[in-house]
């Protein structure tokens, strides 16, 4: 299934389907398997079936899942339940989050983190008439102070309650660190505390070399979350979908290269702005300069309308593209960044060895 996370606070609030089946989302052709890869090796993948995969090339492209408590256990399946007076605990992108909320309209809801995902999920059940506490020891802290500012003041307006401090999970259920030490009681709380790359064979993130290819293989690439990249600045690229779908057409551009023997071409990227939903009529748009720092903020109608405009082409592009051939897409190019990991040697000419039928797939879980 493909989750729109740049909608998961329309989705949480239950304004759109959770999940749109893979398949609608690939054009005609694409074997899709409906299992898990337990670990991949040059031109080949293992599922967790046991069967093996053969292809010219593997791309890793498994990305990250939301972060939970450490008291809950990183592996846990929500909803893990933290305490009868704390209520259920679920990751944002949990399938099981928009009918848990929707069992219980209007009722308490503590959401975890301040963050873009925190802080516009917040937003967004508050104006669905949700009584929601915010946990946070500041919001937005990666956006300016003007950013800042501006979800604070909306959030105030949207009667979201902002405790400012950590919350943790205690032995009789949620504390907060905000000298009160109370346990604000909520039917849900949604942990949105960052993210956590998810690579099979518990390698982690996979520092990639200037072709977003893994070191030491000739045909492995990995995109996505699942990249270890540095921007131009030297700093590890954020995880976000304005950076994911351009190595997605980067590294198939590449495969091309390969697969013709031709030389790969290396990967180049800035970051341009950072749009924030806070309900359906005010959002905000962070311009960044190339090194991802905060520049400019455009907030109003403008703002809400790139905000929708971008969540639209995300799934209407990609697929106009598929079926009319055309190539629309673009991105912004930034000095090219210092690789983590060295180039691997020069590639030789790739056979062309066709799979055998029906082995060569893309890969989506269930
Ligand atoms: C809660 C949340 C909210 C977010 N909100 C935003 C946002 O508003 N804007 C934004 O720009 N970014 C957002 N992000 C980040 C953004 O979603 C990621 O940067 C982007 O999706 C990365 O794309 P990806 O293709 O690398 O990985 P993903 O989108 O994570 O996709 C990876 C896919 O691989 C599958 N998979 C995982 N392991 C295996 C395996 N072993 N075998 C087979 N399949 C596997 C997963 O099920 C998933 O379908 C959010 C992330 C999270 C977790």
């Amino acid at each position: 299934m493909l989750v729109e996370r740049v909608r998961l606070s329309e989705i949480v609030a239950g304004r759109r389907p959770a999940t749109t089946p893979i398949g609608a989302a690939l054009p005609p052709g694409v074997d899709v398997r409906q299992t898990r890869a337990v670990d991949y090796g040059d031109g080949c993948v293992t599922l967790a079936t046991g069967e093996t995969l053969t292809a010219d090339a593997v791309v890793v492209g498994t990305g990250s899942r939301g972060r939970l408590p450490e008291a809950v256990g990183a592996h846990a399946e929500p909803p893990a339940h933290v305490a009868s007076e704390g209520g259920a605990l679920f990751r944002l992108e949990d399938p099981a989050l928009p009918a848990a909320l929707a069992s219980s309209p209007g009722g308490p809801v503590t959401v975890v983190g301040g963050g873009t995902s925190g802080v516009e999920v917040a937003a967004e059940l508050a104006e669905a008439g949700f009584a929601v506490t915010l946990v946070a020891p500041a919001l937005l802290p990666t956006l300016s102070p003007a950013a800042a500012r501006y979800a604070q003041h909306t959030l105030e307006r949207l009667a979201v309650r902002w405790r400012q401090g950590r919350a943790h999970v205690a032995e009789n259920g949620l504390a907060v660190s905000d000298g009160t030490g109370a346990v604000p009681p909520a039917g849900v709380v949604i942990w949105a505390t960052g993210i956590d790359v998810v690579v099979p064979g518990e390698r982690g993130q996979v520092a990639v070399d200037p072709f977003l290819r893994q070191p030491g293989t000739r045909s492995v690439f990995i995109a996505g979350d699942a990249a270890a990249v540095r921007g131009a600045d030297g700093d590890l690229l954020r995880g976000a979908c304005a950076s994911a779908m351009p190595m997605g057409m980067h590294v198939a551009n590449n495969i091309h290269r390969l697969l013709a023997g031709r030389a790969l071409a290396p990967w180049s990227f800035r970051f341009l702005l950072v749009c924030v939903s806070l309900g359906r009529h005010a959002a905000m748009v962070q311009l960044v300069d190339a090194a991802d720092r905060p520049t400019r903020l455009v907030t109003g109608r403008l703002a809400v309308w790139t905000k929708e405009l971008i969540c639209r082409g995300t799934i209407a592009l990609p697929l106009w593209e598929a079926r009319t051939g055309v190539r629309l897409y673009r991105w912004p190019q930034g000095p090219l960044a210092p690789a983590l990991a060295a180039p691997s040697p020069a590639p030789p000419v790739a056979p062309r060895v066709a799979p055998p039928p029906g082995a060569a797939g893309r890969l989506e879980s269930p």
